[in-house]
Parts: C-alpha cells; structure tokens; sequence
C-alpha cells in the first residue's frame, strides 16, 4: 500500500483497493478451478458463471427489468457511437437528435451523420461546453428515431443531474463516465452504453443496456458483429468476449452492493467527495474558477482553472510531489481536471484539498513579496 498514489486519471481511472486484492488473490487460481481467469475458456462452466454473475449483479444494482437485455461488447464507447445509429438509425426516414453537450457528444453525432439524418437538438459549442440546456432546453425534431445525450462529458465535466423529458422517443445514452456512480431509471431508456474503464472496471469491455423491442429495428445487412441481435441472442459470446474485463466488473458490482451499500449509497459518497472540491472553488474568490457552471457540474470529474498557466503547470507539479498524479485538465479546457470516480477515497480527495488550500495560499504570499 505505501508505494500507492492517488491516481486522479480520466481513465483508465482507479480501482478499489478490495477488487485489486481479490483479483491479485485470485490471478494464479480461481477458488475451485485451479486455473487463472485469465487462462480458462470462455464456454467452460466456471466463466459461465462469471458471466451470469455479473449480469446479475448489474440487474440488481440498476434494478432492470425484463424489458432491457444487457450485454457486454468490445471497442470502447467509440464503437457505440457508430453501432448505435447503425442499428437504431440506418434505413429510416426519421432523425437521430442529438444534445452535444461537450467532446464526446460531438463525436458521437459525427458518427451518426454516416448512418442517416441527425438533428442538433442543443449544442454547447458556443460556450466551450460549460453548461447544459435549461429545462425545456432540447429543441427536438417531430419524431426522433431516438434522441442521444452524454450523462457526463468527462473533458469538460458536466453532468446531467435527471433526465431530460423526450417524450415517447427512445433515449439514448453514453453513460460511460458515471455508469455505476449514482442510481438511473432504466426503464426511462431505451439504450444506455457505458466504457468500464471510468467507474465500472478496466478497458476492453464495454456494457450495453437495451430495450428488448429496437432490436427489431436491426437490418439484416449489417455485419454479424455489429448487430446488437448477435451478442443477445448468443449471450454476449458471438467470439471470445473480454473475459478478464468482464470479471472485473463482476467485482465491482460485488464490492459497490457489498462494500458501499448500493448505488445509492455510492451516489452520496461521489456527491460529498465533489463537493470538498467544489466548496474551495466557490471560496477561493475566483483563484479557482470552475469551467462547468455550477447547475451542472460533475461529480465525476472536477475542471478548473487557475490565473495563469505557469501557476497551472506548478499546481500540477506540486501535487505530484505529494502523491496525488494525473492533475492535468485536457487541452481542449486546459488547467486541472480532477476525475474522482467511485474508487477514488475520501482520503485522496481531502488531500487534494488541502493542496488546494496550500497552494492559494502560497501563491498569495508570493503575489504579496513581489509587490513588495
Ligand atoms: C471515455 C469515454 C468515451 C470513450 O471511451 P472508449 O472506451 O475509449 O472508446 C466515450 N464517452 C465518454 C463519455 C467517455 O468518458
């Protein structure tokens, strides 16, 4: 443990510590196999089981019905941005709508132009992406094919806090850095697809939830592996699926119902950690200035800025020194960007804090001996 960071990366992002333990615990042996997971057939008995736990574990935590299939998938978020307009979108006569909220909303939409009509049913261009629409704010078209949004856009961090109404159009959404932060309706949806590399685990598998009725809109010239009818009708395992990936989310269920207490429970913690660091924001007198307006700022992931770049680049050394890495905001905002996912402790957050803290500090006092 003592040589461990604070590791405030984007993603791939922080673990829990009890899932490292168990997965170190476990990589020569599965208990009762006698194999390492990473070393056993994805048809055999004992990933089978994997498998249905982890889908179990996912229904629980989001309470999904029936009505919704789920299955795990390969090529990242990025390959839902173009196997969601294939599937829901290709050959029809009605439009995507789209609400481009930040930088991967407005990637997605450009893989939706390939497929079929789009429409821009909000777009936070004009403002670099620092605020979400107002109530009522979507301009929808007639009858959208579906209407997509991104829970949270994890570059310039800001995050739906509920549901915009879309009335009887499917909705649409790339949870990928909240999944499994905070509890969702997903009854509410008719798709959500989420990377699990943010709160939900490692790289290489990707989960998508989906109301059981558009799969009828699948077409039959798709290709067998981007035809969402393919991973449910073979359980997700069309070819070898990301069997380590899926394990892993498997432990995370496991350790956020039994460890944390539930999404709820998670949703509480994520909600006090953000707001350590968004009550020194609001308290630094403009020192730190949020990029996200206050109504719709993450809590996943904590962007801002300080008075000039040079302090931005010392802010960011300074608190490596300390153990607390990966500060640096993306270019496109700039400054800091702190991604505080469900496995980021309270502890990595104080002490993120209390860098903050010293650092206004500091700067201050050297502004007053220059003056001098
Ligand atoms: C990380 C991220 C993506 C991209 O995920 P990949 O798995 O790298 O394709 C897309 N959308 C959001 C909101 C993300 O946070």
């Amino acid at each position: 443990m003592a040589d461990r960071v604070f590791n405030f990366s984007p993603g791939p992002a922080v673990l829990p510590l009890p899932v490292l333990e168990q997965a170190r615990d476990e990589m020569l042996a599965l208990p009762g196999i006698g194999s390492s997971i990473l070393e056993i057939s994805h048809r055999s008995p004992a990933f089978d089981r994997i498998l249905d736990e982890t889908v179990a574990g996912l229904r629980g935590l989001l309470q999904i019905g029936d009505d919704h299939e789920i299955v795990f998938l390969q090529g990242g978020a990025s390959l839902q941005f173009s196997m969601v307009p294939m599937n829901l979108l290709r050959g029809r006569s009605d439009k995507a709508d789209y609400a481009i909220t930040g930088t991967w909303g407005a990637t997605a939409i450009k893989e939706a132009r390939r497929e079929g009509a789009v429409h821009v049913a909000w777009d936070g261009a004009g403002s670099n992406y620092d605020r979400l629409p107002d109530r009522g704010g979507l301009a929808l078209s007639p009858r959208p094919a579906y209407v997509h949004l991104t829970s949270n856009e994890t570059i310039q961090g800001v995050q739906w806090k509920r549901e915009p109404d879309v009335g009887d159009a499917p909705l649409v959404c790339d949870c990928s850095s909240d999944f499994l932060s905070r509890p969702i309706d997903v009854s509410r949806y008719g798709l959500i697809y989420a990377c699990a590399q943010k709160n939900a685990g490692i790289s290489g598998v990707t989960v998508v939830i989906l109301r059981k009725d558009l799969l009828e809109r699948s077409r039959d010239d798709l290709p067998r592996m981007l035809d969402y009818r393919t991973f449910v009708k073979e359980g997700s395992r069309p070819n070898t699926p990301p069997t380590f990936a899926v394990y892993i989310l498997g432990l995370i269920c496991r350790w956020i119902r039994d460890k944390i207490g539930g999404l709820e429970a998670m949703a509480r913690h994520n909600a006090a950690k953000a707001g350590l660091l968004y009550d020194v924001l609001d308290a630094s007198g403009g020192f730190y200035a949020g990029h996200a307006r206050p109504d719709c700022r993450s809590d996943m992931n904590v962007t801002f800025r300080l008075p000039d770049e040079a302090l931005e680049k010392q802010f960011v050394s300074q608190a490596a020194a300390k153990g607390l890495v990966d500060l640096k905001g993306h270019r496109s905002v700039g400054g800091i960007r702190a991604s505080i996912y469900n496995a980021m402790p309270v502890a990595g957050v104080e002490a993120l804090r209390d860098h903050m803290l010293a650092f206004m500090e500091s700067a201050a006092t050297a502004r007053t001996a220059a003056a001098r």
